[in-house]
């Protein structure tokens, strides 16, 4: 098994550097806070009329531009989002770093497909946390961590490692366990897993399972619940106990179908496609398409956003959480609750 890092295993040398958080987005405002809160010293960089730049000064923290965040401090945490990464990195963070500083990434897409060029007198590292900004803030904020991956990608002073480490305690995800990768590795499973399941596949899955009811005649309403409301309950126990749980807690029928179908649903075919999309990933294929597409201004990307967003499902499933909303509220609001 792979070796998981926990906080008895990682020093706290990060607390006696200064940090600079760029961006204070979802995984922005987790890290500078966790941060903040493990004791170490912390300014966001932003720029100049930035919405964040008020919600971070709410929060307590000191914020910058970019440019002067990055010459004050030692260790710089890039948490752009990926497509404007590398003309800020270009302009604004590479002529400010110094040498011996440690650069750091939350994803390796820029490094990994060369957007970004950091100098080679400066440690280069990457922590991946494995889940959404807002959970890494609470879950910190309960004493618990999340999972994070790390990574060397250059060891110019002979500590990137500890430092790297270090950091990954910083935010609380040694309280849950650190796993060490690499650029590659990280980039290639990240995006394969995004695209052939969980975000990709998945939404595929549920709209075709969702039409192909509807198609049948049946309710939209019915297929909402029985192909989208309920995969959060499955998923709950999947995440629980694992597919066992799962199988433990349907029905038996439920259980036979999940054998039979299954396979069936995702045959060879599909296995064959998630190689094609792995091998996209692994041959830069992908990402010249999504540099491409952000230099072209994004006009498919948002018209393919503005076509999912009209989609019945969606129209269906928001009308269903709008009465789902009013009738927690009706009971919530009365003496006896919600039993009857
Ligand atoms: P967000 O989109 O949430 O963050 C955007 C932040 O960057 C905002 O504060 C925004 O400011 C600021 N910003 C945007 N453009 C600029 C600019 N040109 N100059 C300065 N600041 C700018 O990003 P995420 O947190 O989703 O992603 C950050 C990194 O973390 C990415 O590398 C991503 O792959 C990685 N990651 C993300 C995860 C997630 O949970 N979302 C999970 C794991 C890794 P403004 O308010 O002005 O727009
Ligand atoms: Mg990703
Ligand atoms: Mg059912």
């Amino acid at each position: 098994m792979a070796r998981v890092y926990r906080e008895g295993d990682i020093g706290n040398e990060i607390s006696q550097k200064r940090i600079a958080v760029l961006g204070f987005g979802s995984q922005g405002h987790a890290h500078a806070l966790n941060l903040r809160d493990s004791g170490c010293e912390v300014t966001v960089g932003l720029y100049r009329g930035s919405a964040s730049w008020p919600k971070a000064e709410e929060a307590g923290l000191r914020v910058a531009e970019i440019p002067e965040a990055v010459r004050w401090a030692e260790v710089v945490m890039m948490l752009l989002p990926d497509e404007r990464q590398p003309p800020v990195f270009r302009e604004q963070v590479a002529p400010n770093l110094s040498e011996g500083d440690l650069m750091l990434f939350a994803h390796g897409f820029n490094v990994h497909f060369n957007q970004v060029q950091v100098p080679p007198e400066v440690d280069l590292g990457l922590v991946a946390p494995k889940g959404p900004g807002h959970v890494l803030r609470s879950l910190y904020e309960e004493g618990k961590g999340m999972p994070a991956l790390f990574a060397v990608g250059n060891d110019a002073t002979g500590q990137a490692r500890d430092l790297v480490l270090s950091y990954a305690r910083g935010i609380g995800c040694a309280r849950a366990g650190v796993l060490e990768t690499t650029f590659a590795e990280e980039t290639e499973t990240d995006l394969f897993g995004e695209q052939a399941v969980l975000c990709g596949g998945l939404s595929a899955l549920l709209k075709a399972g969702f039409e192909t009811l509807v198609e049948a005649g049946y309710q939209p309403e019915l297929a909402y619940y029985e192909c989208v409301n309920e995969l959060k309950l499955i998923v709950d126990l999947i995440y629980e106990g694992g597919l066992a749980r799962m199988r433990y807690s349907v029905s038996n029928t439920a259980e036979y179908g999940d054998y039979t179908a299954g396979p069936r649903v995702i045959d060879e075919g599909v296995r064959e496609r998630m190689r094609e999309i792995l091998a996209d990933i692994q041959s830069g294929r992908f990402a010249k398409e999504w540099v491409l597409e952000n230099q072209a201004g994004g006009s498919s990307f948002l018209a393919m956003r503005r076509r999912e967003a009209s989609h019945m499902v969606e129209k269906v499933g928001a009308e269903l959480r709008a009465l789902a909303a009013e009738g927690a509220e009706s009971t919530a609001g009365s003496p006896a609750g919600g039993e009857s």
